[in-house]
């Protein structure tokens, strides 16, 4: 006899907002997660006192097209403490310097972006061929691929056009771009709040059973059973699980790659910093991708930026010595306890990404095994509760 009715392994926002329709239904449903955190890229570092700000070291926007995610917030009393985000404009740093997005525009190119859209369709077609059509290759490459590649954290000429941007609805009673205070991490901290989703933190999944028409998931410290199972890690971490009990599915997952973003966030007494207030700053020919700012959300007294850099380039000592460089501060003012890492992960996507996606679902029907997570049609936050919602749904319809 299973001891719940769900067991969802990782606890990001496609953990948590599974758990959240589990529990709304009335299931016993449990979240199992090896780090002793929720969030996963949900990740607002807080420097605790005396200066108790915060900076986020992944996902920093949720958006009023975010219905899905709007719709949870709602049910949890968090829709009122939504906190939109100040207006400020990005920047480049591109040759040693930080520059005006303008400057380093060629306008006459630009004006024909108009006509160059006109029965131009996203879908099979990459980035780079998408919107290097439409603005002209020399745009394209001073100004739009750097800012895609901020984006998403990685080279995004490949990508495929239609993930990013998805055209959704919005809802008017929510700020078009917000945070909430303390950062999107409280998003994750209510939901698995007291009163919300239990959550075991510190249990690493390492192996997956199937026992009757259930399942048993081994951890590092103890295992666990339920009627049914959803993997919500990110893809390389769904491909290892699956590779014994599910090896179909596992073969299909292995073909997708995952990128790797190394962050670093500093927090800096605001007087100190030369830098105008900006969003952030987009790396051209850069170590980093972007470095995304805090003055989004300004503080009397502190700044803090995020520098999202490209995997293996750069030391921790070189990164910090590039972030002093590049924001015009003296190394010393960078001290160790206003500083934080984290290694990102994202998936990398190709053009047919989400018609192979597709094809993992007949596999998965009927087995009560759910996947969700960042690598079907998207990698926002939205697209991550989306995909969960479907998936809920499916469970349910297979007797859950
Ligand atoms: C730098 C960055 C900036 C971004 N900015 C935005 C943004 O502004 N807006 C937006 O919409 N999206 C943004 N995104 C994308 C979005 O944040 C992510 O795609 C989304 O949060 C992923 O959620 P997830 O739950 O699917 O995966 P994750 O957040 O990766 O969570 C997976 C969880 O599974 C856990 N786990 C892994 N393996 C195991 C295991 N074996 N056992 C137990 N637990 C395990 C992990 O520890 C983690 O907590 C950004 C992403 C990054 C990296």
């Amino acid at each position: 006899m299973a001891d719940r009715d769900l067991l969802i392994i990782g606890a990001g926002i496609s953990g948590l907002s599974m758990a959240h329709y589990a529990a709304a239904a009335g299931l016993n449903a449990l979240v199992l997660e090896r780090e002793d955190r929720v969030g996963g890229c949900l990740h607002s570092h807080r420097f605790g006192e005396p200066n108790g700000f915060w900076l986020e070291l992944g996902a920093h926007s949720g958006f009023n097209s975010y219905g899905n995610l709007l719709a949870i917030l709602e049910r949890v009393g968090l829709l009122d403490r939504l906190q939109r985000r100040a207006k400020v404009g990005f920047r480049m740093f591109a040759g040693g310097a930080v520059k005006s997005i303008p400057s380093q525009l060629h306008f006459p190119a630009l004006a024909l972006a108009p006509f160059r859209m006109l029965g131009l369709i996203k879908t099979g077609r990459t980035v780079a061929d998408y919107y290097g059509h439409i603005v002209g290759r020399r745009n394209y490459t001073a100004v739009f691929e750097p800012a895609f590649n901020a984006v998403i954290c990685q080279p995004a000429g490949e990508f495929p056009a239609d993930s990013l941007f998805q055209p959704r609805p919005r809802r008017k009673d929510a700020p078009r771009s917000f945070t909430l205070p303390g950062g999107l991490q409280t998003i994750a901290d209510t939901l698995a709040g007291p009163t919300g989703i239990p959550v075991e933190l510190g249990r690493n999944a390492r192996e997956i059973r199937r026992d009757g028409e259930g399942f048993v998931v081994r951890t590092d410290r103890g295992e666990y059973s339920a009627r049914a199972l959803c993997l919500a890690t990110p893809v390389a971490a769904a491909t290892e699980l699956l590779r014994v009990p599910f090896p179909d599915i596992a073969g299909r997952l292995a073909e997708i790659e995952t990128a790797r973003v190394e962050s670093v966030g500093i927090a800096l007494p605001a007087a100190r910093l030369p830098l105008p207030p900006v969003a952030g700053l987009i790396g051209r020919d850069e170590s980093f991708y972007s470095a995304v700012s805090r003055d989004t959300v300004p503080d009397a007294h502190w700044r803090g930026f995020t520098f999202h850099f490209r995997p293996g380039v750069l030391g921790e000592e070189e990164k910090v010595e590039r972030i002093a460089q590049v924001l015009g501060i003296d190394r010393a003012l960078l001290e160790s306890g206003h500083m934080a890492f984290k290694l990102n992960q994202l998936p990398v996507l190709r053009v047919g990404h989400s018609e192979r996606a597709e094809v993992l679902n007949p596999a998965l029907a009927g087995n009560r095994l759910a996947l969700i997570g960042n690598y079907f049609s998207g990698v926002a936050i939205e697209d991550c509760v989306t995909r969960s919602r479907a998936e809920f749904e499916r469970l349910r319809r297979e007797g859950l």
